[in-house]
């Protein structure tokens, strides 16, 4: 009977010693059904997956998810199979995993304006304007977008983004001010503004009026006023002329640009000299009665294009 015992004992040895010697144990994995390969141990394998694929971090990385459940399968493969751990790993991680990533955009009024990485960076910029610009009211909003597609993201880095939305307000506010100027301007003319009237009378000729006093019809408007009274220029510009020159007397002529030119004659005084840069309202001139005149008046003349216009079509 121990005979017989020892017997299938020493056989049974024998026949695992001849499977450990062919065979080795292994886990058979399965996506989606099909076999992809073999690994060496199920637990280790899954720790792997979770660690280099569900958490690997990354930049704008919010979280990964894995598609499909593997499948393992534990059995006897013939000791030279390969083990294909890190291809199976890099095919889950190349053809199974979705990653969602995040990034944030600053927006100006509605309007996305700057793209950065993260929230803190966001809110760094939007403070910052914030502190800069305390007594506008500006309208930023941090706003969170989400995407599977890693090549839409464009992110800027703070101080690009930070530049771009202050370039943004900027233009607004200039906008804004030419808004205001012209909503305050007394006339526009040929797209400047006039934001100051030279003085202020009586119309005593008007512009295009005929009087045997000149040879042609009158080129500009005449305002009465007492003599030494401020002449002060229309709108910004720059002085083309200031010297005596016959029947306009002493005469000044600002160049305002876009083709404009005023002409203000008869003065009494000249205040500026040809070349100088003049703002509106600076007193270029005083009232006086030089050249063609019967009294203190100013003569003021609108040029467009070197050709007269009506000065009362805009002022007065
Ligand atoms: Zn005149």
């Amino acid at each position: 009977m121990t005979i017989v015992l020892e017997t299938i004992i020493f056989w049974f040895v024998v026949a695992i010693a001849i499977i450990n010697i062919k065979y080795k144990p292994a886990y058979e994995v399965k996506i989606e059904g099909e076999t992809v390969g073999y690994i060496f141990d199920e637990t280790s394998f899954k720790n792997r997956i979770q660690e280099e694929i569900i958490n690997q971090d990354g930049k704008n990385i919010e979280y990964v998810s894995l598609n499909v459940v593997p499948e393992y399968k534990k059995q006897l493969v013939a000791r030279n199979t390969a083990l294909k751990e890190e291809d199976i790993l890099e095919k889950l991680k190349t053809e199974y995993t979705t990653i969602t990533y995040k990034y944030f955009i600053v927006a100006l009024n509605d309007e996305e304006k700057a793209y950065v990485d993260t929230i803190e960076e966001a809110e760094e910029i939007v403070d910052k304007i914030k502190s800069e610009y305390q007594n506008d009211e500006i309208n930023l909003q941090i706003l969170t977008k989400y995407t599977q597609n890693q090549l839409e993201i464009n992110c800027d880095t703070i101080e690009v983004a930070e530049r771009n939305v202050i370039s943004q307000i900027e233009e607004i506010k200039i906008k804004e001010k030419e808004e205001e100027e012209r909503k305050n301007a007394l006339a526009i003319i040929n797209e400047i503004k006039v934001s100051v009237l030279p003085v202020t009378g009586k119309i005593t000729s008007r512009y295009g009026e005929s009087s045997n006093l000149r040879r042609s019809t009158h080129t500009g408007t005449d305002i009465a006023c007492s003599a030494g009274t401020d002449i002060k220029v229309i709108a910004k510009g720059k002085v083309t002329f200031a010297a005596y020159s016959g029947s306009y007397g002493n005469l000044v002529k600002i160049d305002h640009g876009n083709g404009v030119e005023t002409w203000y004659g008869h003065c009494s005084k000249i205040n500026v000299k040809a070349g100088q840069e003049v703002e509106a309202g600076d007193v270029i001139a005083l009232v006086g009665s030089t050249g063609n005149s019967t009294g203190p008046h100013l003569h003021l003349e609108i040029r467009i294009n070197g050709k007269t216009v009506n000065p009362q079509d805009y002022l007065y």
